[in-house]
C-alpha cells in the first residue's frame, strides 16, 4: 500500500501514531409536528433531557470543560431565550423549527464578532442547538466509542462531543472542518492533544482503521505510512516524550540563567477557569490578566461580579503578584454594544484605554472592582493601548476618583501599582515621558503596529515577525528607558514563550516575562540555557 500524505492546519500541535477511527455520518431523521400543546411538551422535555446530559458531562469534565457545559446549561435555563420559542409554539410553529430558527439567530450574532471568544461561543451554541434537535428527533446522542490508541477523524466536533471522548483512548484528532480559534481547539491545546483541522475534500480519502501518523508539528496526516516514515515518526515521538519529561522538571524550579541570574517567569491568564489546573508555585505570579473574557458573558459584568473574579485570582496566586489589565476591547476583540461598529480600521480605532476613557461610567465599574481587590493582596493594574502621557494621567485620575468614592462609602479598597502596556510605537519611543509605576511590553501589538501587518491577517503572517530588528530595537529602548527611570519593565506578548526569541529579550536586558501557561516549562528551560551562543539581531538603541 502506498502512503498518502494530506495537509491540514495545526490547531493544537503534537505528534501521534495510531489507527484512524473514522466517525460515521449520522443521518438527520425527519420529525413530524403535533398540536401546539404536544409541541410545547416535546420541547420542554427535550430541554430538560439536554440539561441533564450537560450536567452529567460537566461532572466528568475538568474546570475548562465544565465552564463550557455550564454556559450551555445556563442558556437552557434562560427565560429570555426560551419564552419567545414557547410563544412561537403556541402560535403553531413546530418545536424543531422554532428552536432551530431562534438558535440560528443567536449563533449568527456571535459569529459576527470576529474574535476567537465569540467564534468559540458560536460553536457552543451550534452544539447546544444540535443536542436539543437530536433529542427532539429521537436520535440518541451519538457517543463516540473509541478503540484503544485511536486517532479520531470526524467531519466536525462539538465541545461537548470532545468532552465526551475517552481521553485515555484518543491520541489525536483530525477534522474535515474546524476552527483554530474555537473551543475544541482550545480544549485540545489545554490537554496537549494533537489536532489537525481543515482537511477539506481530502477527508473523503480517509479509510477507517488505517495506520496513520498524525503530524500536527508539520501539519500533515500520513495514511498507511511506509516502514521508514513510521520508524522516523516513532523515533521523533519518543524524542518528544523525553523532551517533555525533561521540560517538566523545569516547572518545579525557579527560572535562572546558566550564569545564575534570576528571571521572573509569570503567566498570562485569559480564562480564570484554567487556573485550577495550574500550580501557582510553578510561576512568579500573573503578568497579564486579560479581562475581556468577563465582558463576553452577554451583559456587562457588574462591580460585584468583577470583584469576585479578581478576588478568586488573587486567592489562587497565594501572595504572588497578580497583574490585571483593564478592558482591552476593540480591534480583534469587539464587544457588541460597547465597541464602535463600522470602523474602517478597528486596530487603529477606539480600542483599549481609548475606549475605556470614552465610556467613563463603564470604566468606573471596573476601576472600583479593582481598587477593592487591591485591598486583598499584591495587585498591579495596567492600561492597554496607551499612546500619550495625558491618556495615562486620565486613567490614574479616574482610578483615584474611584478610590476616593469607595473610601467615602467606607468600602475597603487600596491603591495598587498603576502601570501601562507599551504596544503603541509612540509609547515605545517616548517611554520616559509616562508617569507609570511599571511598564509591560505587549510585543504582539507592538509588532503589528511597527510592521504594519494586522495580527488577524494570515496573508501577512510572515511580516508579523517580533524578531524584526525594528521591533527588537524598540524593546531594548523601552528596557533602557525603564532602567534609567528606575521603573520595572516586563514583556507579556507571545514572543517571550518562543525559545528562539527569548534569548534576544534577555540580551536586551529584560528580566521579567509573562507567557501562556502552556509555555511555562519551555520558557524556563530557555532561560536556563541562556546565554549559551552568540546573540544576533539586536539593534543598538539607547
Ligand atoms: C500584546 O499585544 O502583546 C498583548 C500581550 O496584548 P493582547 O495579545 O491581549 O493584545
Ligand atoms: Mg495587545
Amino acid at each position: 500500500m502506498t502512503e498518502l500524505v494530506f495537509s491540514g492546519q495545526i490547531a493544537s500541535p503534537g505528534l501521534a501514531l495510531g489507527r484512524l477511527h473514522l466517525r460515521k455520518k449520522t443521518q438527520a431523521r425527519q420529525r413530524s409536528a403535533g398540536d401546539a400543546a404536544a409541541e410545547e411538551a416535546a420541547l420542554l422535555a427535550a430541554i430538560d433531557q439536554a440539561a441533564r446530559q450537560l450536567e452529567s458531562l460537566a461532572e466528568q469534565s475538568d474546570s475548562a470543560g465544565a465552564e463550557i457545559l455550564e454556559f450551555q446549561g445556563a442558556l437552557l435555563d434562560d427565560d429570555d431565550l426560551i419564552d419567545p420559542i414557547v410563544r412561537a409554539l403556541r402560535g403553531g410553529e413546530a418545536a424543531h423549527d422554532a428552536w432551530k430558527r431562534t438558535l440560528d439567530v443567536e449563533i449568527a450574532d456571535y459569529a459576527k464578532g470576529a474574535d476567537e471568544i465569540f467564534e468559540a461561543r458560536a460553536a457552543d451554541l451550534r452544539d447546544l442547538r444540535d443536542r436539543v434537535l437530536g433529542i427532539l428527533s429521537g436520535e440518541e446522542e451519538t457517543e463516540i466509542a473509541l478503540p484503544e490508541g485511536a486517532i479520531l477523524a470526524t467531519e466536525n466536533l462539538s465541545p461537548s462531543g470532545f468532552l465526551s471522548l475517552d481521553a485515555k483512548r484518543c491520541l489525536g484528532l483530525v477534522l474535515r472542518e474546524g476552527s483554530a480559534h474555537g473551543h475544541v481547539a482550545m480544549l485540545a491545546r489545554a490537554r496537549g492533544l494533537p489536532l489537525l483541522i481543515g482537511l477539506g475534500a481530502d477527508y473523503e480519502q480517509l479509510i477507517d482503521e488505517s495506520q496513520v501518523v498524525l503530524d500536527a508539528e508539520a501539519g500533515k496526516l500520513v495514511l498507511d505510512p511506509s516502514e521508514t516514515s513510521w520508524a522516523r515518526a516513532r523515533a521523533r515521538f519518543e524524542q518528544r516524550g523525553s523532551e517533555a519529561e525533561e521540560l517538566r522538571a523545569y516547572l518545579e524550579k525557579p527560572a535562572v540563567t546558566s550564569e545564575g541570574e534570576a528571571v521572573a517567569v509569570m503567566i498570562n491568564v485569559d480564562s480564570p477557569a484554567l487556573l485550577s489546573d495550574i500550580d501557582p508555585a510553578h510561576c512568579d505570579g500573573i503578568g497579564l490578566t486579560r479581562t475581556e473574557f468577563l465582558f463576553h458573558e452577554g451583559s456587562l459584568p457588574d462591580e460585584e461580579r468583577q470583584y469576585g473574579i479578581y478576588a478568586t485570582i488573587l486567592h489562587w496566586a497565594a501572595g504572588r503578584t497578580v497583574t490585571i489589565r483593564t478592558l482591552d476591547a476593540g480591534g480583534d476583540k469587539p464587544i457588541p454594544g460597547l465597541t464602535p461598529e463600522g470602523e474602517s480600521n478597528p486596530f487603529l480605532g477606539l480600542r483599549g484605554l481609548r475606549l475605556s476613557l470614552a465610556y467613563p461610567e463603564v470604566f468606573k465599574v471596573q476601576l472600583r472592582a479593582l481598587a477593592r481587590a487591591a485591598a486583598l493582596g499584591p495587585l498591579k493594574v495596567m492600561a492597554p493601548m496607551v499612546t500619550l502621557p495625558s491618556e495615562f494621567d486620565r486613567f490614574v485620575a479616574l482610578f483615584d476618583a474611584a478610590l476616593t468614592e469607595l473610601e467615602g462609602e467606607g468600602v475597603p479598597a487600596a491603591r495598587p501599582q498603576l502601570g501601562m502596556m507599551i504596544e503603541v510605537p509612540a509609547a515605545a519611543l517616548t517611554t520616559a515621558a509616562f508617569d507609570a509605576d511599571f511598564f509591560s511590553i505587549g510585543s504582539t501589538d507592538l509588532t503589528q503596529y511597527v510592521t504594519a501587518s494586522a495580527r488577524d491577517c494570515p496573508a501577512v503572517g510572515d511580516l508579523l515577525d517580533p524578531g524584526n530588528p525594528a521591533v527588537l530595537e524598540l524593546i531594548e529602548r523601552v528596557v533602557n528607558a525603564g532602567l534609567r527611570k528606575g521603573v520595572e519593565v516586563s514583556l507579556c506578548g507571545d514572543m517571550a514563550g518562543e525559545p528562539d526569541l527569548l534569548p534576544l529579550l534577555l540580551a536586551a536586558g529584560l528580566r521579567q516575562v509573562s507567557v501562556s501557561p502552556a509555555r511555562l516549562a519551555v520558557t524556563k528551560s530557555a532561560v536556563a540555557a541562556y546565554p549559551g551562543g552568540a546573540i544576533t539581531g539586536l539593534g543598538g538603541a539607547s
